[in-house]
C-alpha cells in the first residue's frame, strides 16, 4: 500500500544569511514571497489572495533586528518590530514622531511580530511608519545581487504596492539622519486597531517662534505617502500662528488625492486633513500627548 503525498503548496527556504536570501529571491522572482513578521502576507496567503511558490523566510538571518545610534545617525534593523520602536526609549526621547507612530500601530500581538522594514516593503498608502520616516528624511539600505544601495525613502514609494525595489532586493537597514526639536504623528483609523484613514507627521526646527526646515507628510489620501511641499514652502520660516494654519490648510487640500474606501470617503479624507494638519503641528509645538 503506497502513501499519496499531497503537493506541497509552496516551498519554505529559511537561508543564513543575506547574500543567500538575495539569491534565492532572484532565481524565484516574482513566485517568490519575502516572510518577515508575516502579518501581511500570512492572511493574504491563508485567503488564497497570494499564493508564491517559494516563502523565503528572513528572520534567521543574523544582526537584522536593533535600534542604535552611530555618529548621531539612527540605525534601524530591517526586521525590528513595531513594539520594539514602541518600548524603546531612544525613540520615545529623541524620535517623537517615530514613537507616536509606533504607539498606534494595530493591536500588542501585531506590533509584537510586525516589522518596520516590511512596513515600508509593502508600499502600502496607509503605512503608519512611511510619514514619519519621510518627515525625517530617513535613508534605505537595500541589499540586492549588486551589493548595498541607499535610495532616499521618499524615492523608494512609486505607487500603491509599488515601490523601486528591484528583483533579489532585500531591505536591510533603515537610517535616520537628523531628529528636528519638534515631531508629531496622528492618525484616524475606524477601531483601535485599524488602518488608517489618514495619517499624518510633521517635524521641524524652531526658532524665535519661527519653524524652519518644515516637514509634512500624509498617508491614505493618495496611491502613495504625499509629502505636502507647497504646504512646507508656504509654512517655511514663518511662525506657526492660527493664522498661518488657516492658509496652509487650504494649500493642503490642492496636493492630496483621497479616493473613497471602505475605510473612508474621499471628502471626510479631504476634509480631516486639513484638520489633521493644525492638530498635528499644535502636537508637535507642545511636545507630544
Ligand atoms: C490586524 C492587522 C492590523 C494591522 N494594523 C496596521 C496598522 O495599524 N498600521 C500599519 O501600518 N499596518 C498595519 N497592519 C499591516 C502590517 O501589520 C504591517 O504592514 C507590518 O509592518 C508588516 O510587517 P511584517 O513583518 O508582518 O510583514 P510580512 O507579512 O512578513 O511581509 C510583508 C511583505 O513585505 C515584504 N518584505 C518584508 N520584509 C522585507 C525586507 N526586509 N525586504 C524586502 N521585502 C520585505 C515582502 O514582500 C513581504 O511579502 C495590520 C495588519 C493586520 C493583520
Amino acid at each position: 500500500m503506497g502513501f499519496q503525498t499531497q503537493p506541497k503548496e509552496f516551498e519554505y527556504m529559511a537561508p543564513a544569511n543575506l547574500e543567500d536570501a538575495s539569491k534565492l529571491y532572484l532565481s524565484y522572482g516574482e513566485k517568490a514571497c519575502i516572510l518577515a513578521g508575516g502579518t501581511d502576507i500570512v492572511p493574504l496567503m491563508k485567503r488564497g489572495l497570494l499564493a508564491p511558490e517559494c516563502v523565503i523566510d528572513i528572520t534567521k538571518i543574523p544582526d537584522m533586528s536593533y535600534i542604535r545610534l552611530e555618529d548621531g545617525v539612527l540605525k534601524l534593523g530591517a526586521l525590528t518590530t513595531i513594539e520594539d520602536f514602541r518600548e524603546s526609549p531612544l525613540i520615545e526621547q529623541n524620535y517623537p514622531a517615530l514613537h507616536m507612530a509606533s504607539e498606534v500601530m494595530g493591536s500588542t500581538i501585531i506590533r509584537n511580530l510586525a516589522t518596520v522594514g516590511a512596513n515600508i516593503c509593502r508600499a502600502s498608502p496607509a503605512s503608519d511608519m512611511a510619514p514619519p520616516l519621510v518627515v525625517l528624511g530617513a535613508n534605505l539600505r537595500i541589499f540586492g545581487p549588486k551589493g548595498v544601495r541607499t535610495t532616499p525613502i521618499e524615492d523608494f514609494f512609486l505607487g500603491f504596492g509599488r515601490s523601486e525595489m528591484a528583483a533579489g532586493e532585500i531591505l536591510c537597514e533603515i537610517e535616520v539622519p537628523a531628529s528636528p526639536d519638534k515631531q508629531a504623528f496622528m492618525k484616524l483609523k475606524r477601531t483601535k486597531e485599524d488602518l488608517a484613514k489618514i495619517n499624518i507627521s510633521t517635524a521641524f526646527n524652531l526658532s524665535d517662534d519661527k519653524c524652519s526646515g518644515i516637514k509634512i507628510a500624509l498617508g491614505s489620501v493618495a496611491p502613495k505617502v504625499v509629502r505636502a511641499e507647497k504646504t512646507e514652502k508656504f509654512l517655511e520660516g514663518k511662525e506657526l500662528s492660527e493664522a498661518n494654519i488657516e492658509e496652509a490648510k487650504r494649500i493642503i487640500c490642492r496636493e492630496i488625492n483621497p479616493i473613497d474606501d471602505v475605510r473612508s470617503t474621499a471628502e471626510y479624507r479631504m476634509e480631516m486633513s486639513k484638520v489633521l494638519l493644525g492638530r498635528v503641528i499644535r502636537l508637535a509645538l507642545k511636545g507630544g500627548w
